[in-house]
C-alpha cells in the first residue's frame, strides 16, 4: 500500500508556483516564494544544528515566518511541538521536559520565559539571519511519521502530548475537502492560532489544495469582517465568541456571496448565536473534532445547516462516528460516549503508554465527551463525560443549562457545575457573568429557567460573577467554578 507522498509544499510549488499561498496584512507570498523560504530556513536550521527526528518547539504568534518555519523543520525531517502563547512561563517549560524537545524556537517576546529552560532558545529573528548549511530535504512525506505534537488544552486534566503523523493530516485535509468542495478562488481566514490544530489544519490544507491562506496575527472582530466584506476570504474557522464578537461587530450588514463557510468548533454553540447566523444568511456549519482528531471529524454538510441547526452534522468521509452506552453501540437518541475511528485518528500520547491504551481500543478512540446520534446519523453533542451531573439517578448536562441561562439577554457567559447534596447526591450551581450595563437578580434567572428547564435541571444556586475561570485555549474550567462560591456558603 502507497503510505508516502512527495513533499507537499515543494510539490505544491512545482504544480502551481504562482499561486498565492499566504497574505498577511499588505504583503503576500507566492507558493514558489514560500517553497524558497522554506528552504533557507531548513538551512539556517541546519546551520543551528537541528536534525531530521529532533523535536523542535516553537512558541510563536501567527505569522508568515512561522509558516515558514514550520515547513522548514518539515524539510528536515524534524517533529514540531506547537505551544500555545497563552501559557505560563512554567506551564510552558513543563511542555519542555515532558516531551524532551532539543530546541525552542520564539518569538523575541518570550524570551524571557524561555531563557530558564536547559534547551537551546533561539528568537525567530535571530533564526533568520543564521548562515545557511547544506542539508538534505525532505523529498516525500511518510504517512506513519509524527509531523507534529501538540498539548490538548488541558480541560479535563493534564495537557498531554498528541502525535499527529503526515497521514493525520493528510486525511483530515482530504476529509475536509471532501465536505466542504474546493473552488479555485478558496482563501482561508486564519484568525484562529497555529498553535492549536484548528489553525495548523489550515495551513496544511493551503499547501495539499494550492489554496492561499489569509493569515491573521490575532483575532480582531473588526479587521475580520472587512477581510470578509472586501471578497478577500471565502471560508474561516471560528469558536463560538469569535463569531458572536463578528455579528455584533457586523451590525446591519451581510457578507458577500463570495464568503461560503464559517467553520465552528471547539466547543459547544449556543443556539441563540446560531439562530442570529441563520437570519442574517451566514453559512455556519458546526463541526466537532479535537487534538487527537487532527481538526474535524464530524462536521455537519452544508445542505443541513440550518434544518439541522445545533448538530455537529455526520463524520466525514474517511471517518466512523459511533456513540458507546455500557460496552454496546447506543441507539438512536440515547447518550453515550462518542467514539470515532478514521485515519486522521493520532497515534497516541507522547510518553503515555497507558492513556493510549485507555484512549484508543480496537482501532476507536474513546473520545470522553458525550453525545447523542438521531435516526439519521447526525450527532449531538452533549457534553464532556467528566462534568457529566448525576442528580437523584438523572443524568444532567451542564452544557445544556448554559446555554438555557446564555439565552437570557442579561448573560454573557455561563458556567455550570454539579455539587455534592446530601438527598440527591449532586445538584447543578451555575455562575453567570453579566453582560456591562445590564442588571439581573439570581431569583429573576432561576425564573427563567423554572420556565424552560425540567426540574431537575434548574440550579439549585446561581451566581453572578465577574469572571469565569479559563484556560489557556479560553475554554471553561467547570472544576474550578466550585471556588467562586462565597466562602460563608461553602
Ligand atoms: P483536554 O483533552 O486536555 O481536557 P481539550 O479536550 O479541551 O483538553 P481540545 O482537543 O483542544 O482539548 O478540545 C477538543 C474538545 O472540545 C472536544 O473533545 C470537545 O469536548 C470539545 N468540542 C469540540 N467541538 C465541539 C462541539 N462542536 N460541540 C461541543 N464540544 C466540542
Ligand atoms: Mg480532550
Amino acid at each position: 500500500m502507497y503510505t508516502s507522498t512527495p513533499n507537499w509544499l515543494m510539490q505544491r510549488a512545482f504544480l502551481t508556483p504562482e499561486r498565492i499561498a499566504v497574505y498577511e496584512g499588505s504583503g503576500q507570498k507566492t507558493f514558489a516564494e514560500l517553497h524558497t523560504a522554506a528552504v533557507r530556513t531548513a538551512g539556517r536550521l541546519a546551520y543551528l544544528g537541528v536534525q531530521r527526528g529532533d523535536i523542535v518547539a516553537i512558541l510563536m504568534k501567527n505569522s508568515t515566518a512561522m509558516v515558514e518555519i514550520i515547513h522548514g523543520l518539515h524539510y528536515i525531517g524534524a517533529v514540531v511541538l506547537l505551544q500555545n502563547i497563552r501559557l505560563t512561563a512554567s506551564e510552558l517549560n513543563w511542555q519542555i521536559e515532558d516531551s524532551g524537545a532539543k530546541w525552542w524556537i520564539v518569538d523575541e517576546q518570550w524570551r524571557d520565559d524561555a531563557n530558564s529552560s536547559s534547551v537551546p532558545v533561539v528568537t525567530a529573528t535571530e533564526l533568520a539571519s543564521l548562515p545557511e548549511q547544506e542539508v538534505p530535504l525532505q523529498q516525500e512525506y511518510d504517512f506513519h511519521e509524527v509531523a507534529t505534537i501538540m498539548y490538548t488544552s488541558g480541560t479535563t486534566g493534564k495537557p498531554k502530548g498528541v502525535l499527529q503523523t503526515y497521514g493525520n493530516h493528510w486525511w483530515s485535509a482530504i476529509g475536509s475537502a471532501l465536505n466542504l468542495g474546493l473552488l479555485e478562488r478558496d482563501c482561508w481566514l486564519a484568525a484562529v492560532p497555529f498553535f492549536h490544530i484548528s489553525g495548523l489544519s489550515i495551513l496544511m490544507r493551503s499547501v495539499i489544495y494550492g489554496m492561499s491562506v489569509y493569515v491573521m496575527q490575532h483575532f480582531d472582530a473588526k479587521k475580520a469582517n472587512e477581510i470578509i466584506l472586501g471578497e478577500k476570504a471565502t471560508i474561516m474557522s471560528v469558536v463560538s465568541t469569535m463569531l458572536q464578537q463578528m455579528i455584533s461587530e457586523l451590525g446591519s450588514l451581510t457578507y458577500p456571496h463570495t464568503f461560503r463557510c464559517m467553520l465552528l468548533g471547539g466547543g459547544p454553540a449556543p443556539k441563540p448565536l446560531l439562530e442570529a447566523c441563520r437570519d442574517k444568511g451566514i453559512p455556519v456549519y458546526q463541526t466537532y473534532g479535537m487534538t487527537e482528531t487532527a481538526s474535524q471529524i464530524v462536521t455537519l454538510a452544508p445542505e443541513y445547516s440550518f434544518s439541522k441547526l445545533g448538530s455537529a452534522g455526520k463524520p466525514l468521509f474517511p471517518a466512523q462516528l459511533r456513540v458507546e452506552t455500557d460496552g454496546r453501540t447506543a441507539r438512536p437518541y440515547e447518550p453515550g460516549e462518542i467514539v470515532v475511528k478514521g485515519p486522521n485518528v493520532a497515534k497516541g500520547y507522547l510518553h503515555r503508554p497507558e492513556a493510549t491504551k485507555k484512549a484508543l481500543r480496537n482501532g476507536w478512540f474513546y473520545t470522553g465527551d458525550m453525545g447523542y446520534i438521531d435516526e439519521e446519523g447526525f450527532l449531538y453533542v452533549l457534553d464532556r463525560r467528566s462534568d457529566l451531573i448525576i442528580s437523584g439517578g438523572e443524568n444532567i448536562y451542564p452544557a445544556e443549562i448554559e446555554a438555557i441561562l446564555l439565552s437570557h439577554e442579561a448573560v454573557e457567559e455561563a458556567g455550570v457545575t454539579g455539587v455534592e447534596d446530601e438527598r440527591w447526591g449532586q445538584v447543578p450551581y451555575a455562575f453567570v457573568k453579566l453582560r456591562n450595563g445590564v442588571s439581573v437578580t439570581p431569583p429573576q434567572l432561576l425564573e427563567f429557567c423554572r420556565e424552560r428547564l425540567a426540574k431537575y435541571k434548574v440550579p439549585k444556586r446561581i451566581y453572578i460573577v465577574d469572571e469565569l475561570p479559563r484556560n489557556a485555549a479560553k475554554k471553561l474550567l467547570r472544576r474550578q467554578l466550585i471556588h467562586l462560591i462565597p466562602k460563608h456558603e461553602q
